[in-house]
C-alpha cells in the first residue's frame, strides 16, 4: 500500500490545494494532508483551525486524512509510513523553492520520493496569501475556497 503525504501550511486550504488532494487520492491508496503547525509565515489561522477547515473539505474523500504536525516533514512522513511526498507546482512561482526543498529532503531521507502535480490551469493564480489579501479588500472568493473556509474568513476578518 502506498501512502502519500501532502504537507503544507494550508492557511487556509483552497480549491487549488483540494484539486491536488483529489488527484493524489485517485493514485495513492492513502493520502495524509499534513498541516505544518508553525511555518515561517504570518498565519491567519491556528493549526487546529487549519486542520478543521481541511478536514471539512475532504470529508467525501474516503482515503484522505488530515493531521497537524511539527518538526521536519520527512520525519513526520516516516512516522506515518508515507513513501511519497506530494506537492503542487504553479507556473513559475513554485519551482525553485520546491526544487531546493526536494534536494534537502532527498539528502535527509533518500528513501522518500517526491511527486509534484502541475497546478490545474484554473487555479494557477491561486495562493492562500493572495486570497487573504483579496478578501481583506472585499473581493469575491467564489470558486477559490470551500464554503467552510469562506465562512471562517468572514468570521475572522469582519467585525
Ligand atoms: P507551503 O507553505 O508549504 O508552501 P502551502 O499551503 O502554501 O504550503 O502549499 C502547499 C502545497 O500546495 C505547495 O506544494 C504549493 O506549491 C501547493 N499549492 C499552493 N497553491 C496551489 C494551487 N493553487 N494549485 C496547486 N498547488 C498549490
Amino acid at each position: 500500500m502506498t501512502t502519500a503525504i501532502y504537507p503544507g501550511s494550508f492557511d487556509p486550504i483552497t480549491n487549488g490545494h483540494l484539486d491536488i488532494v483529489k488527484r493524489a487520492s485517485s493514485i495513492f491508496e492513502k493520502v495524509v494532508v499534513g498541516v505544518y503547525d508553525l511555518p515561517m509565515k504570518n498565519l491567519m489561522f491556528s493549526v487546529d483551525e487549519r486542520v478543521d477547515l481541511a478536514r471539512m473539505a475532504v470529508t467525501d474523500l474516503k482515503n484522505v486524512e488530515v493531521t497537524g504536525y511539527s518538526g521536519i516533514t520527512v520525519e513526520f512522513a516516516r512516522k506515518i509510513k508515507a513513501q511519497v511526498i506530494v506537492r503542487g507546482l504553479r507556473a513559475t512561482s513554485d519551482f525553485e523553492r520546491e526544487f531546493e526543498m526536494a534536494l534537502m529532503n532527498k539528502k535527509l531521507a533518500p528513501d522518500i520520493e517526491l511527486m509534484c502535480f502541475m497546478a490545474n490551469l484554473r487555479y494557477q493564480f491561486l495562493s492562500s496569501s493572495l486570497l487573504k489579501e483579496l478578501f481583506q479588500l472585499g473581493g469575491n472568493l467564489d470558486d477559490m475556497v470551500p464554503e467552510a473556509v469562506s465562512k471562517a474568513l468572514k468570521k475572522k476578518l469582519l467585525p
